[in-house]
């Protein structure tokens, strides 16, 4: 059994879906993010924000899973700082959804100017509604770089790190965002960002406390089977289940729970082909 905390099912089959019911899971959170091409305006985002309120819970309910998401626009496209505006102020009636659990994923790309001007906006966004935040780190070059800019933005804020998890952390990353309270994800890709056996090295060295694992899959070369994967490969080197368990259920339960919204409890699958 595992929980996904971030993958953009968006960009994924149905068939993808009954496979990652068949490996265990039971509930899903998709971030919204850049949809493999841009919008050209916040009618394509209102549009994008109903489909993860709205289509991905009943297309993964048919599987046997407990879809839900996070609001955001992704700082790829949030180089527009009009455009962006538009999409933080449609935001607050979509936060109204029963899948809803925060803000995200908000962050860096590029460490922009115009980036960190809607960073900021977001947090903003979060402290008056009162949600959590989840937030991707640049894969760049300027990954620590990137991270440092982050952390620092929500401390000026004053947001509780508790409520905050980093996502795409590395070995370069990993102690800086544990150090300073906030929770930190992994993401497993099958040759780039951290692979099972990286992750494994990672939790090998800074323990299992307030880290999760996640696939992230997308529109591009990512695997939304690599949370079971990594599970085979904790396996494979003799930990114990109780550690496979905490990273890849009771971890992301316990940060997701602190939103009233998330359920970790599976809805009755209703797809005939399905045998769990
Ligand atoms: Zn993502």
């Amino acid at each position: 059994m595992y929980i996904d905390p971030h993958v953009h099912m968006v960009s994924r089959t149905t068939d993808d879906y009954r496979r990652m019911a068949l490996a265990g899971c039971v509930a899903i959170t998709e971030p919204a993010f850049w949809a493999g091409y841009d919008r050209s305006s916040v009618q394509g985002f209102f549009d994008y924000f109903r489909l993860l309120t709205e289509t991905e819970p009943r297309r993964a309910a048919q599987y046997g899973i407990r879809h839900h998401t996070w609001l955001c626009i992704n700082p790829k496209e949030a180089e527009d700082p009009g455009l962006a505006r538009e999409v933080l102020a449609i935001i607050p009636d979509f936060l109204e959804k029963p899948n809803v659990l925060g803000i995200g994923e908000i962050g860096l790309n590029k460490n922009s100017r115009n980036e960190l001007v809607i960073l900021d906006e977001h947090i903003s966004l979060a402290a008056k509604h009162r949600q959590l935040i989840l937030v991707h780190t640049p894969h760049l070059e300027d990954k620590l770089k990137g991270t440092k800019l982050i952390l620092d933005a929500l401390r000026n804020q004053k947001i509780d790190p508790g409520r905050v998890l980093i996502d795409h952390v590395e070995e370069h990353t990993v102690r800086l965002v544990l150090d300073r309270g906030f929770w930190a994800g992994m993401t497993l890709y099958p040759d780039t960002k951290c692979t099972p056996a990286r992750a494994a090295d990672i939790i090998e060295c800074h323990g299992t406390e307030r880290l999760w694992l996640n696939s992230a899959g997308d529109w591009g070369h990512s695997d939304p089977l690599m949370v079971p994967k990594a599970q085979a490969e904790l396996r494979r080197r003799r930990h114990a289940e109780e550690l496979v368990r905490t990273v890849t259920f009771e971890n992301p339960k316990r940060f997701l729970g602190q939103s009233p919204r998330f359920n970790a409890e599976p809805p009755a699958p209703t797809a005939p082909d399905l045998v769990r």
